[in-house]
């Protein structure tokens, strides 16, 4: 096992008790509605967002995405390089925007998989010569949090079934080892230039401005996609979401799993030949306006 490592959630990491755990390992903790720390997580909230969070929540929110993501998440840099990553929104006092005072989350049954596992923390491991992830997790230890102290032994794939967090796993591991193999400077990795970034962005959280992408007579006329993947990207969401991983995966590591176009290279360069010749074109005129100008009040 190689030590590279992704945490995702990481935001609990530097209290966890860094033991590695495994599905069968037994966990003591019980958390319910009436513990005497009932909501005190959601009042010290640190949530990173992965891409099917992003999509229940909105959905749950009744939003489009561009208001999920002005009303709750700040943005945040996922590695040195700049790859972008959102977080939950919070208070100025930290507390949760979602939390609905003494009610709890108003979102329960949508709410993201860092609150799902917590206290447990998800580690996405490298395996040995490949970008696999395996999860394997840990226990995070926080004083305001009592369900330690509480009789339950659990194990973890209990717990993981019980926080109903393998669906969230199953749509969210491409992109979690995506970002693995990005930190873990793959063959072909290097900093990613401003026009991936903006796609990474786009494709793991906005999800409609990535339907308006994909569908758009552009996009055809560079990728050869069947009618059915259109129709299909058109309806599902989950289908979606995961042409957004192959799209980032080809910008990112030159994974080309989408066939392009013959002539779609040529096409967009006339495009941004055009484009280039009309703003020089623009500022030429507006050059010798200006010297016009100055020509007129010398004389
Ligand atoms: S989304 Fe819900 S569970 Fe998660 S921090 Fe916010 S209020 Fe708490
Ligand atoms: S037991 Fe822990 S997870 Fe449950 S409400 Fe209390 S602080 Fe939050």
């Amino acid at each position: 096992m190689s030590d590279e490592k992704l945490d995702i959630p990481d935001q609990f990491a530097s209290p966890a008790v860094p033991a590695l755990l495994s599905d069968d390992s037994l966990i003591q903790f019980k958390c319910y509605k009436g513990i005497s720390c009932f909501n005190a997580c959601c009042r010290h909230a640190d949530v990173t967002l992965a891409p099917y969070d992003v999509l229940r929540l909105q959905q749950r929110l009744g939003m489009n995405s561009a208001e999920f993501l002005k009303a709750h998440t700040v943005p945040f840099q996922l590695d040195a390089d700049g790859v972008p990553g959102i977080k939950l929104r919070t208070d100025n006092d930290g507390a949760c925007l979602l939390l609905d005072g003494d009610n709890g989350c108003s979102v329960y049954e949508d709410r993201p998989t860092v609150c799902r596992y917590y206290p447990v923390a998800l580690l996405n491991m490298r395996e040995k010569d490949t970008y696999q992830s395996k999860q394997q997790y840990s226990l995070v230890r926080e004083e305001h949090c009592k369900g330690h102290e509480e009789a339950r032994e659990i194990s973890l794939r209990d717990y993981r079934k019980e926080q109903g967090v393998e669906q969230y796993d199953e749509f969210n591991r491409s992109w979690y080892e995506l970002i693995l193999k990005k930190k873990s400077g793959g063959p072909g990795v290097g900093k990613p230039n401003e026009m991936s970034l903006q796609l990474f962005f786009m494709a793991s959280f906005n999800f409609d401005m990535l339907r308006k992408f994909v569908m758009s007579d552009n996009f055809k006329a560079s990728y050869n996609l069947p009618d059915e993947t259109y129709a299909e990207v058109a309806e599902d969401d989950i289908a979606l979401m995961k042409l957004g991983n192959r799209l980032m995966r080809q910008a990112l590591f030159g994974e080309k799993t989408i066939p392009e176009n013959s002539g779609a290279w040529e096409r967009r360069v006339d495009v941004r030949k055009e484009i280039w010749e009309t703003r020089a074109k623009a500022e030429v005129e507006a050059r010798n306006a200006k010297v016009e100008e100055q020509m007129r009040d010398e004389t």
